[in-house]
């Protein structure tokens, strides 16, 4: 066996061992992956904030989550986190997994930010194939990179037209499914886009979805999305 072989194993042994009823404090009380923890330390991330601290443990063991947080609570890394350690453990990675995670934001200004974040955590020696699927290119050059893309990150029409136009278009190997801001959105009317767009994907997935408030329309969407999630809400300020 490789060596990478054995730190998989090794990994998800300590994941499914991982014990969520106690409260982690640092990011290195975590089962997390060499690289992940590397990318962490090198972007000066130590202690998890509360929503990470609640979410991060239970995504990590495969589970669906609904995340309430105020903005700026660091949602954002309570998915990177895990889509990158789940994916890792999965070896969901090089251009013969195909897509194994698709990431849903409202905006294309979001979009950057999230494929930010998920580049400075992953960049000390994760090899996915990560990108942005928001439009302003020609949608013949965004099917040609999201033919080698693990990781997409993108807005909902977009990926939805994508997943209409694009014949060679596979995503039967989509292992994860994050909705970012998905109050925001519903607010923005895409809600019969991701209707459409979960049409698409295998059934048989990890779903998670944040948002800031918990509205009528949210628990809706998650009602559709979600397979029997754990509930996370955080009040007090993060
Ligand atoms: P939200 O999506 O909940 O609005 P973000 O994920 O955008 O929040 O994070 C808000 C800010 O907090 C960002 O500047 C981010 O770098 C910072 N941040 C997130 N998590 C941590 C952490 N564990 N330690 C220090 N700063 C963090
Ligand atoms: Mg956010």
């Amino acid at each position: 066996r490789k060596r990478d072989d054995v730190d998989v194993e090794k990994l998800q042994q300590a994941v499914a061992e991982l014990d969520t009823s106690t409260p982690f404090k640092d990011f290195t009380d975590l089962p997390l992956s060499d690289p992940t923890k590397a990318g962490l330390k090198a972007s000066h991330f130590v202690t998890l904030t509360d929503i990470q601290a609640r979410a991060i443990p239970l995504a990590l063991k495969g589970m669906d989550i609904l995340g309430a947080a105020k903005t700026g609570s660091g949602k954002t890394l309570a998915f990177v986190i895990p889509v990158l350690e789940n994916l890792y453990r999965g070896q969901c990675v090089g251009p013969d997994a195909g897509l194994c995670a698709m990431i849903i934001s409202p905006t294309r200004e979001l979009a950057i930010q999230i494929f930010d974040v998920l580049y400075k955590v992953g960049r000390k020696g994760h090899l996915f194939a990560a990108g942005l699927v928001i439009g302003g290119k020609s949608l013949r050059e965004e099917q040609d990179a999201l033919a080698r893309m693990n990781i997409v990150v993108c807005t909902p029409g977009r990926m939805l037209q994508h997943l209409s136009q694009t014949a060679m278009l596979n995503v039967d190997n989509l292992k994860m499914l994050v909705l970012d801001e998905a109050d925001r959105i519903l607010d923005m009317g895409f809600q019969r886009d991701l209707d459409a767009i979960l049409d698409y994907l295998p059934k048989d997935r990890q779903t998670l979805l944040f948002s800031a408030t918990q509205t009528r329309k949210v628990s809706d969407l998650a009602r559709l999305s979600l397979r029997d999630p754990e509930y996370i809400s955080v009040h007090e300020s993060a």
